[in-house]
C-alpha cells in the first residue's frame, strides 16, 4: 500500500485518529526497529494528546539486536514504556497486553479499591504505512481480521478485538504519515522499502545504503559481494561508488564498454538488503 500524503490526507488521518482516541485508554505506537526515529510520525506527541503510550519496536528480527537494546533504553529514558517485537512470527507479542494493562495500573487499582470491576484496557495501534500494524493486529487477534469481520460494529464500522481477558483492540489501526523534511529520513525509509523507490532515485538510495553499511556493517557486505577494499574515507563519494561498481561486477551488471550499470546494481543491492540477505542491520542509533 502506498499513500501519497497531501496536506488534505494528513488532516484527515489526524482527524480519524483523534476520533479513535475518544474510544481508547492506551495507544500502541509501532515503529520499525531498524529506524525507530525515522519511522515515527513527526507530530505524534501532539496528535496523541498525552494518552498513555506503549512503543513497540517491530521487525526486531531484521534489526541489529545490540542497537535495539539501546533504543529501548532510549525510549525508557524519554519516559515511555517500550518493547521489541516481531509481529510476523509473534515473538514479543504476548507481553503487549500485559504492558498495556501496566500503563493503566493506577486507574485499575483505584477502581478495585472502590469495589469496581475494571473493564479490559482499550487500545489503538498507530504507525506509518508498512510498519506492521495489520500484521500485529492479526497476531494479537490470533486470526486474520481481514478475512472475518462479521462481528457487531461499535462505531462507524469499527470493531473491538478481544486479546485475552485484559485487552480490547480497535480492529482498524491509525495510519500516520512519515517525516518528509529530512532527506536522510527519506533514504532510510526507502532503504527498508517503507516508501516507494519512485520518490527517490534508486542509485541515491543505494549510495546512502552502501555508505552506511561500509561504515557500520562492512563484514556482511564484503562477504556477500566478495569485496576487497573497504572505503577509507566514507565522505568520499568515489570510494562509495567504487563499492557499488564492485557489487555490479559481481552480479554481472555490465553494459557495453565494460561499464557497470549502476542503476541495475543498485536495484539488486536494495532487493538483497531488504530481503535480509545482508543480515540484520539498524540504520540509526540513539547514542
Ligand atoms: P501496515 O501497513 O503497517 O499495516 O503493515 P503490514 O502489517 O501490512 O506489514 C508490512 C510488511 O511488513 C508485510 O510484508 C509484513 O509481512 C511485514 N512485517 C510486519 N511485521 C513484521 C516483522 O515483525 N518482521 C518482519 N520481518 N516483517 C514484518
Amino acid at each position: 500500500m502506498t499513500i501519497q500524503w497531501f496536506p488534505g490526507h494528513m488532516t484527515k488521518a489526524r482527524r480519524q485518529i483523534e476520533e479513535k482516541l475518544k474510544l481508547i485508554d492506551v495507544v500502541i505506537e509501532l515503529v520499525d526497529a531498524r529506524l525507530p526515529l525515522s519511522s515515527r510520525n513527526p507530530m505524534i506527541d501532539e496528535i496523541l494528546q498525552g494518552k498513555p503510550r506503549l512503543i513497540v519496536l517491530n521487525k526486531a528480527d531484521l534489526a541489529d539486536p545490540a542497537v535495539t537494546k539501546q533504543w529501548i533504553e532510549y525510549f525508557k529514558q524519554e519516559g515511555f514504556m517500550a518493547v521489541q517485537a516481531d509481529a510476523s512470527s509473534g515473538q514479543g507479542i504476548k507481553e503487549i497486553p500485559l504492558l498495556a494493562k501496566e500503563l493503566m495500573r493506577e486507574k485499575i487499582e483505584k477502581q478495585l479499591a472502590k469495589g469496581v470491576n475494571p473493564r479490559a484496557v482499550r487500545a489503538l495501534i498507530v504507525g506509518i504505512p508498512n510498519v506492521g500494524k495489520s500484521t500485529l493486529i492479526n497476531r494479537l487477534a490470533g486470526r486474520n481480521i481481514a478475512a472475518t469481520g462479521d462481528r457487531p460494529g461499535v462505531t462507524k464500522g469499527q470493531q473491538w478485538i478481544k486479546v485475552g481477558t485484559d485487552m480490547e483492540l480497535l480492529d482498524t489501526p491509525g495510519i500516520l504519515w512519515p517525516k518528509f523534511e529530512d532527506q536522510n529520513v527519506g533514504y532510510r525509509l526507502a532503504l527498508t522499502g517503507a516508501i516507494r523507490e519512485e520518490i527517490l532515485n534508486v542509485e541515491d538510495i543505494a549510495f546512502f545504503g552502501v555508505k552506511y553499511l561500509a561504515k557500520y556493517y562492512w563484514e556482511p557486505l564484503k562477504e556477500r559481494f566478495d569485496l576487497k577494499d573497504r572505503p577509507q574515507d566514507f565522505e568520499n563519494p568515489d570510494e562509495i561508488v567504487a563499492v557499488m561498481e564492485a557489487v555490479g561486477r559481481k552480479r554481472g551488471c555490465i553494459v557495453s564498454g565494460g561499464r557497470v550499470d549502476l542503476e541495475k546494481a543498485s536495484g539488486i543491492l536494495l532487493r538483497e538488503l531488504r530481503s535480509g540477505k545482508l543480515g540484520r542491520y539498524t540504520l540509526e542509533a540513539p547514542y
